[in-house]
């Protein structure tokens, strides 16, 4: 039996940036991961865009993703004076087509609209297409994922975290503490953080939030694909610069834990290269699927556990998962520590979903 102040189920962004902010505070942590190939963080395009959701400036989930965008630069430039790795962020968001109307009052801050002249002079490799018009989102932006996950990996490390790679199968409370079973190794530890994503409904012996269900999506990579300087939403999928290639992404399939990737997907990713860049089907590689851990209203659950105030769901991240991830794990960390959050959690309390399932 290890013994841990703080477990934390799940080795997604959710469960590693978790693991971190508790191992900052000092705290003793181990993760238990079960290393999923089609975990969201895998696939996921690291796009970081609050202004892109359509919830008024003053909702409070809204006032909390712009929160954690903006949290981005200096949570970015503390994981490199720890590690070394250095994670590209890169800023500026383009919405072509924008579903808005005329007009920038309803705009969202440091948004501004460009006309079709603008658009090309700032991304000339975009088909000019049928567009009078474009938002630039300036503040919005994205990040990298391999070497993010790369950081946390080294950050983790150092930190002495232990990282033990098995599926946790259930948790029992008990007065010495929360024991996870796992095939491996049984865990003791004072504190639970579940962060298992898409299969945070699969552990016995907690009663469970419902709502987090598996939405699969795939991203590919365009070889050989001109240079852009901004992400890029248009033609119902979006293209994101990397380091050293294109990515365009991302198909939607609500047909539970299904991990194939099929020609459909193959087809619409290629339909979006094609209408923005015209680019060739047979440039698409390195296709990568990921199930995004949805819940019913795409927000996140972050609160304690309703029966046991012990354990901390951290989980249903659904499409802004890596945007939120390193606010939400202070969050999480400050509950952990019996401390208030940094930011309100109001919006994504378990009890939005009614009362807990009991315990399988
Ligand atoms: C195609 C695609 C594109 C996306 N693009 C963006 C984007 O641009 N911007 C953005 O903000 N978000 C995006 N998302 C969403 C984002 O990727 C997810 O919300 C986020 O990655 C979820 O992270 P997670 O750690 O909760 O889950 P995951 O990354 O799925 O990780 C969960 C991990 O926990 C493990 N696990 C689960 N249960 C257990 C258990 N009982 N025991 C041990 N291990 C367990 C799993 O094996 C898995 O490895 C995208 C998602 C997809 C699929």
């Amino acid at each position: 039996m290890r013994a841990a102040d703080v477990a934390v189920v799940g080795d997604g962004i959710a469960g590693l940036t978790c693991a971190l902010a508790c191992a900052r505070r000092g705290l003793d942590v181990v993760v238990v991961g079960a290393r999923s190939i089609a975990a969201a963080s895998r696939a996921s395009a690291g796009v970081l865009a609050p202004s892109l959701a359509a919830r008024p400036a003053d909702d409070p989930a809204q006032r909390f993703l712009v929160a954690a965008r903006d949290a981005w630069p200096a949570w970015l430039e503390a994981l490199e004076e720890e590690t070394g790795v250095r994670v590209p962020l890169r800023f500026g968001v383009l919405e072509l087509d924008p579903p808005r109307g005329e007009g920038s009052a309803a705009l969202p801050q440091h948004s501004r609209r460009l006309d079709a002249r603008e658009l090309a002079e700032l991304e000339p490799a975009l088909l000019p297409g049928d567009r009078p018009s474009a938002l630039l989102h300036e503040r919005d932006g994205a990040d990298e994922l391999e070497p993010l996950l790369a950081a946390l990996d080294v950050a983790l490390a150092r930190r002495k975290v232990h990282r033990l790679a098995a599926g946790a199968r259930a948790v029992e409370g008990g007065r010495e503490g929360l024991v996870v079973d796992t095939p491996a190794e049984r865990i003791v530890a004072r504190h639970l953080v579940l962060a298992g994503g898409a299969w945070s409904g699969a552990m016995s012996g907690v009663s469970l939030p419902p709502a987090v269900r598996p939405v699969a999506g795939v991203t590919a990579r365009i070889r050989g694909a001109p240079r852009l300087r901004y992400v890029v939403f248009g033609a119902g999928g979006y293209l994101v610069p990397l380091s050293d290639a294109l990515l365009v992404g991302a198909t939607s399939r609500d047909v539970g834990f299904d991990a194939r990737i099929i020609a459909e997907d193959r087809g619409e990713l290629a339909a979006v290269a094609d209408a923005l860049l015209g680019s060739d089907p047979s440039r698409l590689g390195d296709h990568r699927l990921g199930f995004r851990p949805m819940t019913s209203d795409g927000l996140p659950i972050i609160d304690r556990d309703p029966a046991d105030e012990r354990i901390v769901h951290a989980t249903g991240y659904s499409r802004n998962g890596v945007l939120v991830a390193p606010l939400a794990a202070s969050c999480v960390a400050a509950l952990v520590a019996g401390e208030r959050p940094p930011a309100s959690l109001a919006p994504f309390g378990v009890a939005r979903f009614g009362p807990p399932r009991a315990s399988r």
